[in-house]
């Protein structure tokens, strides 16, 4: 893959940079801008080489032109971030220039040759650092790179590489997947993927029930996805004692804050209940494997941790997996706001901003984004 460095110079030239501003915005005001935050050492890098950049995002999921889904606050909020104007608009003259969300093009989703000739007509190089949309072959991620003969990885798409292709090529030992979330049909593909290389797999969150189904256990009114247990079966037949499960729950009486809450020993959820989270033996367990790790993946919460009674086996991984000595490595989105709920987003050696792209990629997928970028 190719990276700044091989860019060549590019003092005076404009340079086309494909960013992950998806942002989440309430009332025209931006409420976490993380995101934007992660492109500054690529987007400083550049202009300190003189670069002038055209920077390309997308931003949420518009069906027409509808103004909530316009970058002006993002571009707003960019200009205070690098301390230079940050214009907005296809035809707008200045050292950094942001086009408007490129999915307000019908072209952008379907790779559209002739919108991705008309976005590299206005750059002399394209820079990528937009991991999270790198699962995507659209023009901005694909179509603009493959016209550019000058063309890189940004730094933040660079180090998401680097690292998760790290922990498949040669993982410090024991590699412990912790894998939760609310389907198992997300991740079989990662836990196919861990089942090859991993020393074990913890599994958690709603992503437990379809297990539980296969087995025969009464998982109650659970959230237990019907098309998982099939695959969750195949999974336990090849896995052995790779594969751990909880051995106790919590269970709750409804979804809500409000529920009603009970630790139960075991694992068969009474009628009536749901499992919520995983129980405190459980996470003891979970946390001394994180402990003894040389390398840990986590994706997906232990629990319905938005509530709050059932927060504990979330905030016992996050905080065993923040402390463990080992390289640790974080990705999904929910994953990503416990780790910033509990205040520990700092203590892990990667945080993946891209969830369905990492996951792509530990399973082994080659990233179109990223492909066009060799
Ligand atoms: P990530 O975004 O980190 O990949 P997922 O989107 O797969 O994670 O899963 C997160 C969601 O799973 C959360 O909204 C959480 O409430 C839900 N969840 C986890 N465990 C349970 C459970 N036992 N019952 C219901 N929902 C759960
Ligand atoms: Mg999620």
């Amino acid at each position: 893959m190719r990276t700044l460095d091989d860019l060549g110079d590019i003092d005076g030239k404009r340079v086309f940079v494909r960013v992950d501003f998806n942002v989440p915005i309430r009332d025209g005001e931006i409420t976490d801008d993380t995101r934007i935050r992660a492109a500054l050492p690529t987007l400083e890098e550049l202009r300190a080489k003189g670069a002038r950049l055209l920077l390309a995002a997308h931003l949420g999921r518009p069906k027409d032109r509808e103004p909530e889904f316009s970058l002006a606050p993002v571009a707003a909020r960019l200009g205070e971030l690098l301390g230079v104007e940050v214009k907005l608009g296809e035809d707008a003259e200045g050292d950094v220039v942001m086009l408007e969300n490129v999915r307000y093009e019908p072209g952008e989703t379907k790779n559209d040759p002739e919108l991705a000739r008309r976005w590299a007509s206005l750059a002399d190089a394209y820079v990528d650092d937009a991991f999270g949309a790198a699962h995507r072959a659209h023009a901005s991620t694909v179509g603009v790179a493959e016209l550019m003969e000058r063309r890189a990885a940004g730094r933040l798409l660079q180090r998401e590489v680097e690292t998760l292709e790290g922990i498949l090529a040669d993982p410090a030992r024991p590699l412990v997947a912790v894998v939760g979330g609310a389907k198992v049909t997300d991740k079989i593909g990662v836990l196919e993927a861990f089942l090859e290389r991993a020393d074990a797999i913890l599994v958690g969150g709603a992503m437990c029930f379809p297990f539980f189904a296969a087995q025969g256990h009464s998982v109650g009114s659970s959230l237990c996805e019907e098309e998982g247990i099939a695959p969750a079966k195949r999974i336990l037949a090849e896995a052995g004692d790779k594969l751990v499960l909880p051995r106790d729950l919590a269970i709750g009486d409804r979804f809500a804050d409000d529920a009603q809450r009970d630790d139960i020993p075991g694992i068969d959820v009474p009628d009536g209940w749901m499992g919520l989270d995983i129980g405190p033996r459980t996470a003891q367990d979970y946390e001394d494997r994180i402990a003894q790790a040389g390398t840990v993946f986590w994706n997906g919460p232990m629990g319905a941790f938005e509530l709050q009674g059932f927060v504990r086996g979330t905030r016992t991984v996050a905080e065993a997996v923040a402390q463990a000595s080992g390289t640790t490595v974080v990705g999904g989105g929910d994953s990503a706001a416990a780790l910033a709920q509990f205040g520990l987003a700092d203590d892990v050696t990667h945080l993946s901003t891209g969830g369905g792209a990492a996951l792509e990629l530990l399973e082994g997928k080659p990233l179109p984004g990223v492909e066009a970028l060799r």
